[in-house]
């Protein structure tokens, strides 16, 4: 049963609650309801439970015009319903009381923020069951990408696609926009014919003659797990409940980069319980997605940089599948709740990869990923308050909070009660985490006493788990052991020959995984000589390598040595991949090392391919106005 149901049942009718659920409602209702910063809904007054959308996508204009009907379930006194909007333009908004009869609503739009947008506030009373929201998106609607056709692998037709995490939902559909607030929903999409459209719920796997698709999503989700995208594409199976989506260039590639996808829903199963989505597919988007991945309930939405041609880049998928129990089956509350969506899925992703290729791979993830934890805490230095797993990013965008704090401190956190209780334990601990709280939000403060209840039930372990200081205190604590993988100790010795003796021996390289290269390119001096410069890229062919991880790295040292033979790989990558992983480090690198012009020339010319997840980061780091 939904807790919000139970609050209101407490709230409005004074019936008796149990004690158990009493404490716990009143909680639920301060913290995750009335306390998320970055929505303007009022939830324990009147919220959405599903949603019936009537869309229109109009490539020429790039624009939405939708119809969005919400089923909603409010309080007796309740008098208006708050949704969050972002640049939408409302014409019209009705309400029902029964299917048959919509009256006109008496509706306003509130004062406009500039992280959250614009409340639209509509006039109810107790007997309004549903409120219908006619709209059009705006041209540069932050959760939508419009690709031209040139813009696409097949330059053949154009391309749209969303990302609505964390709070850009809003941007193409107006909705209560809280990870606390999950509603069903339907829904019935125009698109111009020859195109396929697909969304975050049961999905098409042919183009239909009309260009018209009907969706329906059954399990109940949050609006940031909103998401469509249409354009020139083909589906293959991959197994029995998975397959791939792409653009017709693109799906032979896709579908051999992620055979073993089948196998890695097996082995999440046999982890952490029943996968509850029914289906997982993939979706393989041109590569201005701005992200590895978006973790969209059926449909992962997943960047072409790791289709590396060698399956070697997959623990994406693994991290995106994982989602499907941590973060879209049990969902942070807020957004300062993050890491309880990321950590667990870093651990429960680094979980799969080890039941498929075995500890020593997984141990190569952790050490990358420990390291990736190091520079961030360094680039946090001067705001220790954002290396705290428990955030606070109240007026500020919650983009902000999406640091590697979230994923790789939170998953560092889990290993450590991991090797305090024990694997076994630690299991059936996540398995009935995931099982209790199945369709279901969770504060950071109801996971400490859940994990003191159920896991660490005596004084000696929570000493030694030390919870405050992990969760509540910057950093990381002092005892934490930095990881070791056993695959990089030759990684390390082929390094130190060519340090020392300028001798580099591809034979001992010769079986290295992405990994590997990845963690020697990063151990390299940041300063070396040109002609060190030279013989690296020679022997080991870094600068026409087909692999983003690897030419990302490689550009940094490229770019610190200024070894003028990467910078056309390096302008071609830049204008290509709109990946902000990718971008970040490197513009930052161009700056920091006396190319900032050189960094705004490519930038003028990249930018038009880029979302505005990933503008918006850029152009702040460039001074882009
Ligand atoms: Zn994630």
């Amino acid at each position: 049963m939904n807790r919000i149901i139970i609050l209101l049942f407490c709230c409005f009718t004074l019936a008796a609650c149990s004690p158990k659920e009493d404490s716990k409602e009143v909680k639920k209702s301060n913290q995750n309801y009335t306390m998320d910063t970055h929505s303007f809904a009022k939830p324990t007054e009147s919220r959405i439970v599903h949603l019936d959308w009537e869309a229109e996508l109009d490539f020429d204009k790039k624009i939405i015009s939708g119809k969005a009907s919400y089923l909603i379930e409010s309080a007796k006194a309740a008098k208006e319903i708050v949704f969050d909007t972002r640049g939408l333009t409302i014409h019209k908004v009705s309400i029902q009381a029964n299917e048959s009869e919509e009256l006109p609503a008496e509706f306003k739009l509130g004062e406009p923020n500039p992280h959250l947008g614009v409340p639209l506030i509509v006039n109810i009373n107790r007997d309004v069951k549903k409120v219908n929201i006619y709209y059009t998106t705006s041209p540069d609607a932050a959760a939508l990408q419009w690709l031209s056709a040139e813009q696409t692998a097949g330059k053949k037709q154009a391309f749209l696609f969303t990302q609505s995490q964390a709070i850009l939902a809003r941007s193409w559909v107006p909705t209560q926009d809280s990870p606390g607030i999950r509603f069903t929903y339907k829904a019935e999409v125009k698109a111009p014919k020859d195109m396929m459209v697909l969304m975050s719920a049961e999905n098409p796997q042919e183009k239909s003659n009309t260009g018209i698709y009907k969706f329906e999503m059954k399990q109940a989700i949050p609006a940031y797990l909103l998401a469509l995208s249409a354009g020139d594409l083909e589906f293959k199976s991959l197994g029995a409940r998975s397959g791939v989506y792409a653009e017709p260039s693109m799906l032979e590639a896709s579908a051999y980069e992620f055979a073993e996808l089948e196998a890695m829903i097996d082995a999440a199963e046999a982890l952490y319980g029943p996968y509850a989505w029914e289906r997982y597919d993939l979706l393989v988007l041109p590569p201005s997605f701005p992200f590895g991945g978006m973790e969209n309930p059926r449909l992962t939405f997943a960047t072409p940089t790791i289709i590396a041609g060698d399956r070697s880049l997959t623990a994406l998928v693994a991290h995106e599948l994982a989602h499907s129990w941590s973060g879209n089956l049990v969902t942070n509350a807020t957004w300062d709740d993050f890491w309880l969506n990321e950590g667990f899925t870093v651990y429960f992703e680094r979980r799969i990869m080890e039941s498929l290729y075995g500890k020593e791979y997984a141990a190569m993830l952790e050490v990358l990923g420990y390291q990736d934890l190091q520079h961030t805490l360094e680039d946090l230095s001067s705001s220790p308050e954002d290396t705290k797993l428990k955030l606070s990013l109240e007026g500020r965008d919650p983009d902000d909070g999406m640091t590697d704090i979230a994923y790789e401190k939170g998953y560092f956190f889990l290993r450590n009660l991991e090797e305090i209780v024990g694997r076994d334990k630690f299991d059936s601990f996540l398995k009935e985490y995931f099982q209790s709280n199945a369709f279901d939000v969770m504060t950071t403060e109801e996971f400490v006493v859940y994990l003191n209840e159920k896991l660490l039930n005596d004084e000696a372990l929570q000493a030694q788990a030390d919870i405050d200081a992990w969760i509540y205190g910057p950093g990381l604590p002092e005892t934490n052991q930095s990881p070791r993988a056993s695959r990089f100790e030759k990684v390390e010795e082929m390094l130190s020959a060519f340090l020392n003796e300028g001798a580099l021996d591809t034979g001992m390289s010769a079986n290295w995984s992405t990994h590997e290269w990845l963690h020697f390119l990063r151990k390299l001096p940041r300063e070396l000589q040109p002609e060190q410069m030279k013989a690296l890229d020679e022997l080991c062919g870094f600068t026409s390598s087909g692999n983003s991880e690897i030419l990302a790295a490689w550009f940094q040292l490229s770019i610190r040595n200024s070894y003028a033979p990467a910078d056309a790989a390096l302008d071609s990558f830049l204008v290509n991949v709109g990946r902000r992983k990718f971008l970040r480090p490197t513009y930052k690198a161009l700056k920091e090392n006396g190319k900032l012009e050189m960094a705004r020339e490519i930038y003028a010319r990249a930018r038009p391919n880029y979302h505005s997840v990933s503008t918006n980061s850029m152009d702040e780091l460039l001074g882009w106005n």
